[in-house]
């Protein structure tokens, strides 16, 4: 059995890459790789032994003898994804296509330090992996709440939370689980998420994340921008009333302040109206044309959320922006964490 966690290089990884979303050619994987026909020809039969290609029928293209299509085996590799909230854990599990295959929630109780929560992870980790062989398991992707560092997959000082500073969350969950993890903030993965999902068509969108906190995540030129210090983002950090309540982060008159206040009054215009103003902040900053709506905030009031998000959009008819609600629903940030696992089997940068 070749082992999943490693293709046989770059040329590899856009091949599979390239199956990810529908039966193709070997004419078209050449078209659209670059690569020459022998050189797919050769990485195809490969895969097909190695059990993560199959040939499934013909297309017809006019002249010639018909094509053999080629189609990916979505769980000869798998994923796990987890989201953190401040209350609850969400794992998923995603095939190779990004699908949703399966998922679990616990709750977390109030304030959790690290070891409580490595603990949680490894026993909704360890029930869902219990009826997948090992050897098709990639990995944990973790979204987690920031700051943190992507890269080193140390936690700061999570808002919000106690015990956690500097914590080497990635170098714990991969002691305790004893597979490869990789560590992004919550609102990093759900753009992921998107991203992975629309491909081409979206290169410059926020994801606008509304749970216990608010914060986004942003993909600019057709990349996640993360910053300097994976600290892009903090949009729930910024100050929209001078004279506002008092935040998590220790300051007065955040965005997330403000909306959360007004939402645990039940205030829903005034919470949709923070939320819509500060986005169009942004959409002006940044010149997205795309908005993601997602969070269990939204969800519970999607009409609400994007009405108002959508009225405070520019009115210019050449600057339209599209206003949505992300189709993964609660699993945004659990699955787009179990595709940054993915995107690194297939060779992608993080
Ligand atoms: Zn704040």
């Amino acid at each position: 059995m070749p082992n999943l966690r490693f293709l046989r290089g770059y040329n590899d990884a856009v091949v599979l890459g390239l199956t990810r979303s529908g039966a193709v050619t070997r004419v078209e994987l050449a078209e659209r790789s670059g690569l020459t026909p022998q050189a797919v020809s050769k990485i195809v039969n490969r895969m097909i032994a190695d059990g993560l290609l199959v040939e499934s029928g013909t297309r017809n293209v006019g002249v010639g003898k018909p094509r053999t299509l080629l189609r990916l085996v979505a769980d000869r590799g798998l994923a796990l994804g987890a989201q953190v909230e401040r209350d609850e854990l969400r794992v998923v599990l995603a095939d190779l296509a990004g699908d949703v295959v399966d998922r679990a929630v616990a709750p977390l109780p109030r304030g959790f330090d690290p070891p409580t929560f490595v603990e949680a992870l490894a026993e909704l980790v360890d029930r869902m992996r219990a009826p997948v062989p090992a050897d098709r398991l990639l990995g944990v992707g973790i979204g987690f709440v920031g700051p943190l560092d992507h890269r080193t997959g140390v936690v700061h000082d999570a808002t919000g939370l106690i015990g956690w500073h500097d914590v080497p969350l990635r170098a714990l969950a991969e002691r305790r689980l004893g597979l490869p993890v990789v560590v992004d903030k919550d609102t990093n993965t759900a753009v992921v998420a998107e991203s992975w999902r629309r491909g081409e068509q979206l290169r410059d969108a926020v994801l606008v994340l509304v749970g216990t906190g608010l914060g986004v995540g942003l993909l600019l030129d057709g990349q996640v921008y993360r910053g300097a210090r994976t600290n892009a983002g903090e949009f729930g950090h910024t100050t929209i009333q001078l004279d506002g309540p008092p935040c998590v982060c220790g300051r007065t008159g955040c965005v997330e302040a403000v909306h959360n206040l007004a939402a645990a009054r039940g205030d829903l215009a005034g919470a949709t109206a923070v939320v819509g103003l500060a986005v169009a902040d942004l959409v002006q900053l940044l010149d997205v044309d795309h908005v993601v709506l997602a969070g269990r905030a939204v969800l519970s009031e999607p009409e609400a959320y994007t009405a108002a998000v959508r009225a405070r959009m520019p009115v210019d008819d050449w600057l339209p922006v599209d206003v949505g609600i992300t189709p993964l629903g609660d699993d945004v940030v659990a699955a787009g964490a179990a595709m940054l696992v993915l995107s690194e089997f297939y060779g992608r940068p993080r």
